[in-house]
Protein backbone atom coordinates (compact mmCIF):
# COMPACT_ATOMS: atom_id res chain seq x y z
CA UNK A 1 0.00 0.00 0.00
CA UNK A 2 1.10 3.54 -0.93
CA UNK A 3 0.25 6.90 -0.35
CA UNK A 4 1.68 10.35 -0.89
CA UNK A 5 1.56 13.40 0.59
CA UNK A 6 2.37 16.61 -0.85
CA UNK A 7 2.66 20.56 -0.34
CA UNK A 8 2.69 23.09 -3.59
CA UNK A 9 3.34 26.40 -1.24
CA UNK A 10 6.84 26.53 -0.99
CA UNK A 11 7.98 30.48 -0.39
CA UNK A 12 9.34 30.05 2.76
CA UNK A 13 11.01 26.51 2.11
CA UNK A 14 14.73 27.81 2.30
CA UNK A 15 14.46 29.66 5.45
CA UNK A 16 14.04 26.45 7.04
CA UNK A 17 17.52 25.13 6.22
CA UNK A 18 19.31 28.15 6.84
CA UNK A 19 21.78 26.83 9.33
CA UNK A 20 22.53 24.02 6.94
CA UNK A 21 23.21 26.29 4.00
CA UNK A 22 25.52 28.78 6.07
CA UNK A 23 27.79 25.40 6.44
CA UNK A 24 31.00 26.11 4.90
CA UNK A 25 31.52 24.60 1.20
CA UNK A 26 27.79 23.49 1.91
CA UNK A 27 25.49 26.21 0.83
CA UNK A 28 22.85 26.29 -1.56
CA UNK A 29 23.97 23.78 -3.42
CA UNK A 30 24.19 21.15 -0.54
CA UNK A 31 20.78 22.13 -0.01
CA UNK A 32 19.44 21.55 -3.38
CA UNK A 33 21.20 18.10 -3.29
CA UNK A 34 19.27 17.29 0.07
CA UNK A 35 16.14 18.41 -1.79
CA UNK A 36 16.54 16.64 -4.96
CA UNK A 37 17.65 13.33 -3.27
CA UNK A 38 15.17 10.46 -2.83
CA UNK A 39 15.73 8.25 -0.19
CA UNK A 40 14.47 4.57 0.95
CA UNK A 41 14.59 3.81 4.77
CA UNK A 42 13.92 0.31 5.35
CA UNK A 43 12.21 -0.45 9.22
CA UNK A 44 10.65 2.41 11.28
CA UNK A 45 11.58 0.95 14.52
CA UNK A 46 14.24 2.74 16.75
CA UNK A 47 17.06 3.49 14.22
CA UNK A 48 14.70 4.09 11.60
CA UNK A 49 12.73 7.17 13.12
CA UNK A 50 15.50 9.05 14.11
CA UNK A 51 16.95 8.28 10.65
CA UNK A 52 13.67 9.19 9.19
CA UNK A 53 13.25 12.62 11.39
CA UNK A 54 16.67 14.28 10.33
CA UNK A 55 16.38 13.06 6.59
CA UNK A 56 13.44 14.68 6.83
CA UNK A 57 13.86 17.93 8.71
CA UNK A 58 17.66 18.39 6.76
CA UNK A 59 14.92 18.46 3.72
CA UNK A 60 14.90 15.56 1.57
CA UNK A 61 12.78 16.21 -1.36
CA UNK A 62 10.90 12.24 -0.76
CA UNK A 63 11.40 9.68 1.46
CA UNK A 64 10.02 6.50 1.26
CA UNK A 65 9.19 4.58 4.80
CA UNK A 66 8.93 0.51 4.74
CA UNK A 67 7.45 -1.78 7.20
CA UNK A 68 4.94 -3.97 7.87
CA UNK A 69 4.83 -3.84 11.62
CA UNK A 70 2.15 -2.57 13.76
CA UNK A 71 2.81 0.01 16.70
CA UNK A 72 2.93 -1.39 20.59
CA UNK A 73 3.98 -0.15 23.84
CA UNK A 74 7.19 -1.36 24.50
CA UNK A 75 7.96 0.11 21.14
CA UNK A 76 7.59 3.90 22.32
CA UNK A 77 10.49 4.24 24.92
CA UNK A 78 12.83 4.55 22.30
CA UNK A 79 10.82 4.96 18.72
CA UNK A 80 10.24 8.18 18.58
CA UNK A 81 7.77 9.03 15.75
CA UNK A 82 5.32 6.65 17.59
CA UNK A 83 2.75 7.82 20.16
CA UNK A 84 0.53 5.90 22.54
CA UNK A 85 -2.65 7.23 20.11
CA UNK A 86 -0.38 5.17 17.74
CA UNK A 87 -0.35 2.17 19.15
CA UNK A 88 -2.22 -0.64 16.55
CA UNK A 89 -1.06 1.54 13.78
CA UNK A 90 1.09 0.59 11.01
CA UNK A 91 4.57 2.09 11.81
CA UNK A 92 4.65 3.74 8.50
CA UNK A 93 0.88 5.68 9.18
CA UNK A 94 2.41 6.72 12.62
CA UNK A 95 5.89 7.96 11.36
CA UNK A 96 4.58 9.97 8.32
CA UNK A 97 2.22 11.58 10.25
CA UNK A 98 4.90 12.99 12.81
CA UNK A 99 7.14 12.96 9.64
CA UNK A 100 4.85 15.56 7.73
CA UNK A 101 4.79 17.57 11.29
CA UNK A 102 8.13 18.12 11.40
CA UNK A 103 8.51 19.51 7.33
CA UNK A 104 5.45 19.33 5.21
CA UNK A 105 7.75 20.29 2.29
CA UNK A 106 8.75 16.64 2.14
CA UNK A 107 7.29 14.29 -0.49
CA UNK A 108 6.07 11.08 2.11
CA UNK A 109 6.27 7.31 0.58
CA UNK A 110 4.60 4.66 2.37
CA UNK A 111 5.35 0.86 1.92
CA UNK A 112 2.73 -0.94 4.70
CA UNK A 113 3.88 -4.18 3.45
CA UNK A 114 6.97 -6.87 3.85
CA UNK A 115 9.79 -6.71 0.90
CA UNK A 116 9.26 -8.87 -1.07
CA UNK A 117 10.60 -10.19 -4.75
CA UNK A 118 7.73 -8.39 -6.52
CA UNK A 119 8.05 -5.09 -5.29
CA UNK A 120 11.86 -4.50 -3.57
CA UNK A 121 13.05 -3.97 -7.23
CA UNK A 122 11.44 -1.16 -8.37
CA UNK A 123 11.28 0.43 -4.60
CA UNK A 124 15.60 0.47 -4.66
CA UNK A 125 16.49 1.07 -8.08
CA UNK A 126 14.50 4.80 -7.18
CA UNK A 127 16.59 5.95 -4.94
CA UNK A 128 20.08 7.81 -4.15
CA UNK A 129 20.50 6.35 -0.87
CA UNK A 130 18.84 3.23 0.93
CA UNK A 131 18.77 3.56 4.67
CA UNK A 132 18.71 0.00 6.34
CA UNK A 133 17.44 0.18 9.71
CA UNK A 134 15.48 -3.42 9.73
CA UNK A 135 15.71 -6.06 12.65
CA UNK A 136 16.19 -9.44 10.24
CA UNK A 137 19.11 -10.67 8.41
CA UNK A 138 17.33 -12.06 5.09
CA UNK A 139 15.95 -8.73 4.63
CA UNK A 140 19.36 -7.12 4.90
CA UNK A 141 21.19 -9.44 2.85
CA UNK A 142 18.06 -9.21 -0.24
CA UNK A 143 18.90 -5.30 0.22
CA UNK A 144 22.38 -5.62 0.03
CA UNK A 145 22.40 -7.62 -2.92
CA UNK A 146 20.26 -5.47 -5.09
CA UNK A 147 22.41 -2.31 -3.71
CA UNK A 148 25.17 -4.03 -4.85
CA UNK A 149 23.61 -5.03 -8.46
CA UNK A 150 22.42 -1.27 -8.64
CA UNK A 151 25.40 0.44 -7.35
CA UNK A 152 23.04 2.21 -4.82
CA UNK A 153 24.77 3.68 -1.74
CA UNK A 154 23.64 2.03 1.76
CA UNK A 155 24.11 2.54 5.10
CA UNK A 156 23.20 -0.01 7.80
CA UNK A 157 23.28 -0.50 11.14
CA UNK A 158 22.46 -1.82 14.34
CA UNK A 159 21.98 -1.81 18.18
CA UNK A 160 21.29 -3.82 21.38
CA UNK A 161 22.00 -3.74 24.58
CA UNK A 162 24.30 -0.76 25.11
CA UNK A 163 26.09 -0.82 21.67
CA UNK A 164 25.92 0.02 18.27
CA UNK A 165 27.44 -0.27 14.83
CA UNK A 166 27.38 1.18 11.25
CA UNK A 167 28.87 0.98 8.27
CA UNK A 168 28.45 2.76 4.47
CA UNK A 169 28.65 1.33 1.55
CA UNK A 170 29.51 2.70 -1.58
CA UNK A 171 30.74 0.38 -4.07
CA UNK A 172 34.11 1.77 -4.89
CA UNK A 173 36.42 -0.75 -6.64
CA UNK A 174 37.86 -3.06 -3.97
CA UNK A 175 35.29 -1.88 -1.20
CA UNK A 176 33.20 -4.93 0.89
CA UNK A 177 29.48 -5.01 1.04
CA UNK A 178 27.45 -6.21 3.28
CA UNK A 179 27.49 -9.76 2.89
CA UNK A 180 31.64 -9.19 3.51
CA UNK A 181 30.84 -8.32 7.37
CA UNK A 182 27.32 -9.64 8.40
CA UNK A 183 28.70 -12.60 10.41
CA UNK A 184 29.64 -9.08 12.94
CA UNK A 185 25.98 -7.42 12.70
CA UNK A 186 24.39 -10.84 13.01
CA UNK A 187 26.19 -12.53 15.93
CA UNK A 188 26.59 -9.19 18.23
CA UNK A 189 23.85 -6.63 17.11
CA UNK A 190 20.65 -8.37 16.52
CA UNK A 191 17.37 -8.64 18.24
CA UNK A 192 17.45 -6.11 20.54
CA UNK A 193 13.77 -7.49 21.37
CA UNK A 194 15.61 -10.99 23.74
CA UNK A 195 18.92 -8.57 24.58
CA UNK A 196 17.28 -5.44 25.75
CA UNK A 197 17.95 -1.86 24.94
CA UNK A 198 18.81 1.44 26.69
CA UNK A 199 16.44 3.92 25.07
CA UNK A 200 18.81 6.46 23.17
CA UNK A 201 21.02 4.22 21.80
CA UNK A 202 18.88 3.47 18.66
CA UNK A 203 18.82 7.12 18.17
CA UNK A 204 22.64 7.49 18.19
CA UNK A 205 23.00 5.10 15.51
CA UNK A 206 20.15 6.28 13.71
CA UNK A 207 21.02 9.75 13.70
CA UNK A 208 24.61 8.60 12.25
CA UNK A 209 22.79 7.13 9.94
CA UNK A 210 20.89 10.03 8.42
CA UNK A 211 24.17 11.96 8.94
CA UNK A 212 25.77 9.38 5.82
CA UNK A 213 23.28 9.29 4.00
CA UNK A 214 23.42 13.69 3.61
CA UNK A 215 26.88 13.04 3.24
CA UNK A 216 26.38 11.03 0.33
CA UNK A 217 23.73 12.93 -1.25
CA UNK A 218 25.83 16.26 -1.12
CA UNK A 219 29.52 14.41 -1.70
CA UNK A 220 30.09 16.67 1.80
CA UNK A 221 32.39 15.12 4.23
CA UNK A 222 34.09 11.10 4.22
CA UNK A 223 31.91 8.61 4.28
CA UNK A 224 31.94 5.58 6.60
CA UNK A 225 33.14 3.57 3.88
CA UNK A 226 35.28 0.09 4.49
CA UNK A 227 34.80 0.67 7.78
CA UNK A 228 32.94 -0.65 10.69
CA UNK A 229 31.91 2.23 13.39
CA UNK A 230 31.31 0.25 16.94
CA UNK A 231 29.98 2.19 19.67
CA UNK A 232 29.79 1.66 23.29
CA UNK A 233 27.68 3.63 25.36
CA UNK A 234 28.62 2.14 28.28
CA UNK A 235 31.88 3.11 28.43
CA UNK A 236 31.21 5.99 25.63
CA UNK A 237 33.42 5.07 23.36
CA UNK A 238 33.71 4.95 19.34
CA UNK A 239 35.91 2.66 17.62
CA UNK A 240 36.88 2.12 13.75
CA UNK A 241 37.75 -0.95 12.32
CA UNK A 242 39.08 -0.93 9.01
CA UNK A 243 36.69 -3.98 6.87
CA UNK A 244 38.29 -5.48 3.76
CA UNK A 245 36.03 -7.56 0.85
CA UNK A 246 35.75 -10.95 1.85
CA UNK A 247 37.67 -13.29 -0.79
CA UNK A 248 34.58 -15.70 -0.31
CA UNK A 249 31.29 -13.03 -0.50
CA UNK A 250 29.12 -14.47 -2.75
CA UNK A 251 27.88 -11.41 -3.58
CA UNK A 252 30.47 -8.78 -4.59
CA UNK A 253 33.32 -11.85 -5.38
ZN1 LIG B 1 30.78 -8.76 -0.20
Amino acid sequence: MRSKYKITNRKNEISRYIEQIKLNKFGFEGQKKIRSGKIAIVGLGGLGCTAALYIVAAGIGEITLIDFDYVILSNLSRQILHHDIDINTPKVYSAAQDLYKINPYCIINIVNDKLEKNNILEIIKRQKVIIDCSDNIKTREQINSLCFNYKIPLIVGAASRMEGCLSTFNWQVNSPCYQCISSFFNSNNDNCLQQGIMSPIVSVIGAMQSLEAIKLLTNYGVPLTSTLLIYDGFYLEFNHIKINKNSCCKICN
